[in-house]
């Protein structure tokens, strides 16, 4: 069975090819049935519980949809077209209240676990979309402003001279297990809730591979020498706009020693204690990552493993 993380799976066909063509996107921003989601500060509208999607008719944002920026997340089953909206600009409390008056602006990954399957792939879809734009407004190599295109997969410098096409940015970070026999190495940052011990991981550097990144970063925070790496599934995360690479990867030494800057701890677990964390026993010690997180997935994985 293949794995799903939280905010992968998302339902929507992206329509990649309808993305250039003007017309057929005038005439889906113009459908009664087209639908929209708000985003305000970067958090989606959803319905008060923060069990649903605060979708909206073109209709009800019309006066927003032609100043403020939006992106096409795609089409549903039915070909009905679905926008994400950035209303961060809007600086008018006013006229944001009939969109509080309906629902919430909530911080996606309070309410992740809440939403059916595949709305939060969605959400993450357009959160991290919408984050790009709201963080590239200018030429990256010239400095003058740039201008969405392509339904908002791209962005183009408006300086002649220059004209530079600019496409939304995806972040490769490894996630890993070193493992060795029944004891898998995680480790704890100072920031974490007390008790709570994770994966490690690290950015993918420029010139790297994935197995290469793994080894690095085990070896820098850990001090761990590890040898083959294992994929295991990957995760959309975007904050702002990452993709986690889970894997698991052999240990070839034992001796921890920690670099003291991004990790307080790492030390080595058993199967059995993770498993008795797992199911909530009290007096282990060691508290896992919540269910959203894929390093929550590859422990579970390890876990039932035996
Ligand atoms: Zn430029």
């Amino acid at each position: 069975m293949s794995i799903v993380n939280t905010f992968a799976g998302g339902p929507l066909d992206r329509a990649s090819e309808r993305r250039t063509d003007a017309d057929w996107l005038a005439a889906q921003l113009a459908s009664p049935q087209s639908r929209v989601v708000p985003f305000f500060r970067m958090q989606p509208l959803v319905s008060p519980g923060g069990h649903a999607v605060g979708w909206l008719s073109t209709a009800e944002v019309a006066e927003f949809l032609a100043e403020q920026p939006h992106i096409l997340l795609g089409l549903d089953e039915a070909g009905v077209a679905h926008f994400a909206l950035d209303l961060s600009a809007v600086e008018d409390a006013p006229s944001l209240e009939p969109f509080r008056a309906a629902g919430r602006f909530m911080d996606l990954r309070a309410i992740a676990l809440r939403l059916p399957a595949g709305d939060p792939a969605t959400l993450a879809t357009g959160k991290a979309m919408l984050d790009w734009h709201a963080r590239h407004r200018f030429c990256a190599v010239c400095g003058n402003p740039t201008e969405m295109r392509m339904a908002g997969y791209m962005r183009k410098c408006l300086n002649a001279d220059c004209n530079a096409d600019h496409f939304p940015r995806t972040d490769p970070v490894v996630i890993m297990l070193a493992v060795r026999g029944d004891e898998a190495l995680v480790g704890r940052q100072k920031t974490f809730p007390s008790g709570m011990y994770s994966a490690l991981a690290g950015f993918v550097e420029p010139g790297e591979t994935i197995e290469e990144a793994v080894r690095r970063e085990i070896l820098e925070e850990a001090g761990i020498r590890v040898g083959a790496v294992r994929y295991h599934s990957t995760q959309p995360w975007p904050w702002p706009s990452s993709l986690m690479i889970g894997c698991f990867a052999d240990a070839e030494t034992t001796e921890i020693q920690i670099d003291g800057q991004e990790l307080e701890e790492a030390r080595w677990v058993s199967r059995n204690l993770l498993a008795a964390s797992y199911r909530g026993e009290p007096g282990t010690g060691v508290l896992l990552p919540p269910p959203m997180a894929i390093a929550h997935q590859l422990l579970k994985t390890f876990i039932e493993a035996q």
